[in-house]
């Protein structure tokens, strides 16, 4: 048995905003086939419901920086202990991350009372012999674990996995916050914490944690490239032997037609008469006319971001309606792509239609609705939702990087490669062209149904890689720890 304690922002069902969530919330649930014991920290933001959760420590002090925040600890009524962090001054707010305004202006202390309250929860809460922790939010832990706690004996043996779900999102912060985040100024250089004059928070992970992992064995070779690296190429390629790559899986027990409680008819790749209705349930909630019963419609659900190539959804959009192709798509961010997109849907209002906001249910009644996926991501560290796209049967179009391009093939989907409007309209028109081919069409979809991108693999591979973890006693990296705390007290 394995003791993981995982550090997170996100973990669905309580909070979520993207795939982190998902990969939080389900992953360690798979893991205990594979004899882990997993428990997950994250912060109690408002959204959080604390209605069926219990307080089980009234008091776990951080002081950080001279300053004492006080926090207690919830656990929620579930199989995995799933722990919230509850520091209202820092949490209780309606948006995780920022607001209309920008990113809050406290984030970084937010997030290093998380990882500094991690630790405390490793020792006095849940011991684990991994901390697993998920991009910059948590990226302190191992920076405290090896410096402030390389002593204490509570941690003595204890191994960190830090996983990168974006290297988008970096956690960057001016060296004031330095003092405020209780570390010292010597871990501010190239191998430690320094990024272009900045803190970052990420970069914490990266050189202080025993193994780095990403969600996908594409997008760990991409990241090593300045083209994908956001300026920390270098320092993955100097880890790039303890850099793995290991695919999001899917809960199939939310996204499975068959079972789905959000669409109109259930279906599998055996009988796929509900995804008609299923289409003309999307088709009246988008108010768009019974026409498009015949011609392929085309969905996206996303996170409106450049990351995301919203801009190339919208370039395409007029050429798409010209071509007798619909689109319904769901999302949120932006307001320049909101905007975009709102006024395409008014100008061709039988053919587009959109609507903003997070709404899981009607993500679900895209994905049994839409005839195509659109995903023409810059870049897609994993990416789900082309995986319950092909579950659903909806043929995915995707952007040839990252997770993309390592679950997509010629025989359940269509890719292209220049992240350029033309290469993707192409794509599209293929599978416009495809669709006509009804038995084809048929046959694709059912592939697509038959893979299978449960977490199991996934599960097997992270619980593999704990095991590495704890069996490589002191390694070079700890070592060089070792020396720089002892370079720190000298
Ligand atoms: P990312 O984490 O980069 O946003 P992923 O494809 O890994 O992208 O995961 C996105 C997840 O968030 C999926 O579960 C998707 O259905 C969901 N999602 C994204 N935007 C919305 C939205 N506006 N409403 C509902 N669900 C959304």
């Amino acid at each position: 048995m394995i003791k993981v304690l995982m550090v997170a922002s996100e973990a669905a069902p309580f909070a979520k905003t993207g795939g982190l969530a998902d990969v939080v919330g389900s992953l360690p649930a798979a893991l205990r086939s594979f004899d882990c014991e997993v428990a997950v920290l994250i912060p109690r933001y408002r959204a959080v419901d604390l209605s069926s959760a219990r307080r089980i420590y009234d008091s776990l002090p951080v002081w950080l920086g001279g300053v004492l925040h006080q926090t207690s600890l919830y656990q929620a009524d579930a199989a995995t202990p799933f722990y919230f962090l509850e520091a209202p001054s820092l949490y209780d707010r309606d948006g995780f991350y920022g607001d209309s305004d920008g990113d809050y202006p406290d984030n970084a202390a937010r997030f290093a009372v998380l990882s500094r309250a991690a630790l405390a929860v490793a020792r006095r809460v849940f011991r684990p012999q991994i901390l697993h922790c998920h991009d910059w939010q948590s990226g302190l832990v191992p920076v405290y674990l090896r410096t402030v706690f390389a002593f204490d004996p509570t941690f003595l043996g204890m191994k960190t996995l830090f996983t990168i779900h974006n290297l988008g999102y970096q956690g960057l912060f001016p060296p004031v916050v330095l003092p405020r985040v209780g570390l010292d100024r010597r871990v501010f250089k190239m191998d430690g914490l320094e990024f272009f004059g900045q803190v970052s928070f990420i970069k914490g992970g990266l050189n202080y944690s025993d193994a780095v992992s990403t969600v996908s064995k594409k997008y760990a070779l991409e990241i090593q490239t300045p083209e994908y690296g956001f300026g920390l190429d270098g320092v993955l390629r100097a880890r790039s032997a303890d850099l793995h790559g290991i695919l999001n899986g899917v809960d199939y027990g939310n996204w499975d037609p068959q079972t789905d409680p959000h669409i109109a008819s259930h279906y599998s790749a055996g009988d796929l008469s509900g995804k008609r209705l299923c289409k003309q349930a999307l088709i009246r909630e988008f108010g768009l006319p019974e026409l498009a019963m015949k011609r392929p419609l085309l969905g996206a659900i996303s996170r409106l971001t450049p990351q995301k190539g919203t801009e190339l959804i919208v370039e395409i959009a007029p050429q798409l309606t010209a071509e007798d192709l619909y689109l319904v798509m769901l999302g949120s961010g932006d307001a320049v792509y909101e905007e975009a997109l709102r006024a395409a849907a008014l100008a061709h209002p039988d053919r587009i239609g959109v609507r903003f906001g997070y709404d899981e249910a009607l993500a679900h009644k895209i994905e049994a609705g839409a005839d195509l996926f659109l995903m023409p991501s810059q870049y897609e560290p994993s990416g789900l939702n082309q995986m319950y796209s092909l579950r659903y049967g909806t043929v995915p179009v995707v952007r040839a990087t990252g997770g993309l391009d390592d679950t997509i093939d010629e025989g359940t989907g269509f890719k292209f490669q220049e992240y350029s409007a033309q290469a993707f309209l192409a794509a599209v028109r293929a599978a416009a062209a495809a669709y006509e081919d009804r038995p084809g069409w048929e046959a694709m979809l059912r592939r697509g149904i038959r893979r299978d991108f449960s977490w199991r693999a996934s599960a097997a591979e992270y619980a593999a890689l704990y095991q590495k973890l704890l069996e490589s006693g002191e390694n070079a990296a700890s070592f060089s720890r070792i020396q720089h705390q002892t370079h720190l007290r000298g």
